[in-house]
């Protein structure tokens, strides 16, 4: 027997299953479904993915058999209608539509097949309705040309609109029987200008080369590009639904129309959508469609029939449907259904009301609503519904969206801020030395960096908006200008930066403000019953601790000390204490900043009481804290009385080739012990005086990017060292934790001679990722996306951990942690920390907690309780 293409459905005889989804794309299976569910769709057949799949192995060939199972699927559907293909007394017409096995909106139909300058006749006579036959006549030359023969669409819609401009009308029904003859003539013309290939008279021709050109339009880029959009894979072909057609352009009781089971915008429970009298394609110019409510009253027994309908769908799926309807002389046809797409707000409202309903269970409710699109509604996002033209593209570094005047330095951004104006910062890519720019922009804009370069991390801390390596961008901070694809930016210019989606936009793009509802509260509620992993933040202030402590977090798993040093007055002290000829001088320097240190940590420890902090000692390399500015580098000198040459020579002697690989972490503290003494006993004594005040403290003291369990005990004997001495002043017993990142392969090699040393280990991903590729976090932006794109890395390794490099080496360093301590405490702290499918990686190696930006301490929440759901 030979194989099987074609699959029937309407009615009794529908033949596919629920299991035909990938066979029978979405709207085939789901046209099968609706029939098996009583539901009354126009008859029709879906020819299958393995068709399209034949297509392209054997040479843009279709199926030998092809051809004979669409005859005798013809003949079912013609017993099934009572009219016949390409029959001009009494014409079947079909539709014919791309059915993906996963929604592809606005790709693909052909209306009214079947037709031809005979038929069309036949047609008027058998329907008496000479308008209704001239009107389906040129839309079908007007979808074939355009799918088909490749003219462009927007040449048919000049021809029309000429039309009815001209008829002064502002209904296309009303156009007149002459109009219409005309416009088909023009349509016809415009086939033979711009097409080498003809329209065929013969229906089945019709047929088979729609089918022919849906395929092509399948590997078309336009289609890749969705496709990818929606992070479906290339492999697997396309389904083609072929259905008699049911007419809504019909002059009485008839309509087309879109109706979701919920609102998609409020995710409310009523039907909501739009529909257009008289008229054919349920999409298109928003203008001439009415509320579905209207229907209520134009043709009540109709709404009845659609509410009741949509009850039916979302029973069985139950997913918020969208579906596709036609009413021709008073009687409801579905074309199709599928889970309706809709906001991050209705997508929670939905889930948590579902399971209320008795719908759903918890489990799935939980499993429903994806991490990253939780992040969304924290965060300002440019309205989906606007028409929007992107002037650049980057990577979506920070989520959100915000508008502003362009800046180029932090300097300028600083002075706008303080005349009340609003600035989005331009940069190269941003360092250190830019935060106080950075605090008082909306968003940030860089053209190299990558997912964990330092504007990616300290913006998502910020919960500000950022896009990075953003191409065709070059930034001229001299002459105050950026060049993006051709277009000159300058101080005069605003700018909107879609943080989510990797956009620049040119002027003030129309944004929607976030809110905070009960449903993501019940949501969240239900999420905890199932997790295990604790989440904790990454917060550098007391106001980012109480963020974080507000969207959930259950401790501050990194506190970078360093982001705490470069306020104005601050870093002064930090680069005299950097400076200092003298370990006396670097003394004093010091002295200065303990207070300052020791606010800050009271500061934090206070809006997270009882719960642990993790505090890091300075990290970066020391000359991220210098500036080579002329007036800064005077002042300096000046302030420490030694001469601008000298101080310019021995800043200039600070910089480093790889500051990465450089005199950083752990490394600050072997040559200025100093330092982490200093940091230590602030810890330590803001720790006690809150002790005193009877509030509960958890400090957890972590040395970063050690890679020797020697540098780890040293500084470790430090922090005892000055601990006895803070605990022996106050007498107060100071409950604290040592411990280290794991942020080097080494460290992660070793892991069981650090333990015996550490109380913790907090795996440092963003720099682990770094050494074990050999790829700078800063510099990945100019050549992985081209890695990405040619399929090399499946997945940015910066966002979402590589399971084979360095989730090997995190496992590593678990197992031989445990296996000298058991109880060792084990957290994760880079980025891949709010990623999901990274947090199931980690769920799995069954770490104590993760901890990431405060603004993505929901959605990890959520990632991880989905992670104990998922079947492993
Ligand atoms: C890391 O390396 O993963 C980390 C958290 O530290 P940072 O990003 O500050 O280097
Ligand atoms: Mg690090």
């Amino acid at each position: 027997m030979s194989k099987k293409y074609v699959y029937f459905f309407g009615g009794e005889e529908t033949e596919a299953t629920p299991d035909m989804h990938n066979l029978l794309g979405e709207k085939g299976a789901n046209l099968a479904e609706m029939s098996h569910l009583g539901i009354v769709v126009p008859p029709g057949f879906t020819i299958s993915t393995e068709a399209c799949n034949y297509f392209f192995k054997n040479d843009f060939t279709l199926p030998t058999t092809l051809t004979s199972e669409i005859r005798t699927r013809f003949n079912q559907l013609e017993k099934k209608t009572g009219t016949r293909f390409g029959d001009p007394e009494n014409p079947l017409l079909v539709s014919v539509r791309l059915s993906a096995p996963f929604s592809l909106p606005g790709l693909g139909a052909i209306l009214n097949l079947g037709l031809n300058q005979e038929i069309v006749k036949g047609f008027e006579e058998k329907t008496a309705d000479e308008r209704l036959s001239l009107e389906c006549y040129a839309r079908f030359i007007a979808m074939y040309g355009e799918t088909v023969l490749g003219v462009k669409g927007e040449l048919f819609t000049a021809v029309f609109d000429h039309y009815m401009d001209s008829a002064k009308h502002p209904e296309e029904e009303t156009l007149s029987k002459k109009s219409l003859n005309a416009i088909i003539k023009k349509f016809k013309t415009l086939l033979g200008k711009h097409s080498d290939s003809i329209l065929p008279d013969d229906p089945m021709e019709q047929l088979q080369k729609s089918i022919e050109a849906f395929y092509r339009l399948w590997k078309s880029d336009a289609s890749m590009a969705l496709r990818e959009f929606q992070g479906a894979g290339e492999e697997g072909g396309v389904a083609v639904t072929v259905q008699a057609m049911v007419f809504g352009n019909r002059q009485e009781n008839s309509a087309s129309g879109v109706a979701f089971t919920r609102s998609p915008a409020t995710g409310e429970r009523k039907i909501f959508g739009e529909y257009r009298a008289k008229s054919q394609g349920a999409r298109g110019d928003s203008e001439k469609f009415s509320a579905i409510e209207k229907l209520k009253n134009e043709i009540p027994e109709v709404y009845e029939a659609l509410e009741k309908t949509c009850r039916k769908l979302e029973n069985h799926f139950q997913t918020m449907q969208e579906l596709e309807f036609v009413v021709e002389n008073g009687q409801l046809y579905f074309l199709q259904t599928r889970s309706g797409k809709c906001t991050a707000f209705s997508e929670i409202k939905i889930a948590v009301d579902m399971v209320s309903e008795g719908l759903i269970s918890k489990r799935e409710a939980v499993l429903r609503v994806s991490p990253e699109r939780l992040v969304q509604i924290f965060h300002p996002m440019v309205d989906p519904k606007a028409k929007i033209k992107a002037l650049g593209q980057g990577l979506g570094a920070s989520p959100g969206a915000a508008f502003g005047k362009a800046v180029f330095s932090p300097e300028s951004a600083k002075e706008s801020a303080d005349n009340k104006e609003k600035v989005i910062l331009i940069r190269a890519e941003t360092t250190p030395e830019d935060i106080h720019g950075m605090n008082v922009a909306q968003g940030i804009l860089t053209a190299k960096g990558g997912m964990t370069s330092h504007a990616a991390v300290v913006t998502r801390a910020m919960g500000k908006p950022c896009v990075s390596a953003c191409s065709g961008l070059s930034v001229d901070v001299k002459r105050k200008k950026a060049l993006l694809n051709g277009k000159v930016i300058t101080e005069k210019d605003s700018i909107t930066l879609d943080g989510t989606g990797g956009r620049v936009i040119a002027g003030e793009a129309p944004l929607i403000q976030p809110r905070m509802t009960s449903s993501f509260s019940r949501l969240m509620n239900l999420a905890s019953e199932f997790r295990k992993l604790s989440v904790r933040a990454n917060a550098d202030t007391p106001h980012d601790a109480l963020v974080a402590r507000e969207f959930g977090a259950q401790g501050i798993g990194l506190c970078r000390t360093e982001h705490m040093f470069f306020n104005t007055e601050r870093i002064l002290l930090v680069r005299r204490m950097i400076l200092a000829n003298s370990e006396k001088e670097r003394e004093e320097a010091l002295k200065k900043l303990l207070p300052i240190q020791r606010n800050d940590f009271t500061e934090i420890f206070k809006a997270m009481e009882g719960l642990p902090v993790t505090i890091r000692l300075l990290d970066p390399p020391l000359h991220e804290f210098l500036s080579s500015d002329p007036i800064e580098v005077k002042r300096l000198a000046k302030e420490m009385k030694v001469s601008t040459a000298s101080l310019g020579k021995q800043i200039a002697s600070l910089r480093e080739i790889n500051p990465m690989l450089g005199h950083r972490g752990c490394r600050l503290g072997m040559t200025y012990p100093e330092i982490y003494r200093m940091q230590a006993r602030a810890i330590l004594e803001a720790a006690g005086k809150l002790i005193k005040k009877n509030i509960r403290v958890a400090p957890e003291i972590m040395i970063p990017l050690v890679s020797h369990v020697a540098e780890f005990k040293r500084a470790k004997d430090w922090i005892l060292e000055e601990a006895e001495e803070v605990q022996g002043k106050t007498g107060i017993k100071i409950p604290f934790k040592i411990g280290t990142m794991i942020e080097l392969p080494r460290a992660a090699l070793n892991a069981d001679e650090i333990a015996e040393e550490a109380d913790f280990f907090s795996f440092g991903t963003n720099d682990l990722t770094q050494t074990t590729l050999g790829i700078s976090r800063d510099d990945s932006g100019g050549f992985l996306p081209h890695y990405l794109k040619e399929g090399v890395w499946e997945d940015d390794p910066f966002v979402t951990v590589d399971k084979k490099g360095v989730g090997r080496l995190i496992q590593m360093g678990v197992e031989k942690g445990k296996s000298v301590k058991k109880k060792l405490q084990i957290g994760i702290c880079g980025e891949h920390g709010a990623d999901p499918r990274s947090i199931e990686f980690f769920s799995d190696l069954e770490v104590d907690y993760i901890s990431c930006s405060p603004f993505r301490v929901s959605s990890a929440l959520l990632g991880a309780s989905q992670a104990e759901i998922k079947p492993t």
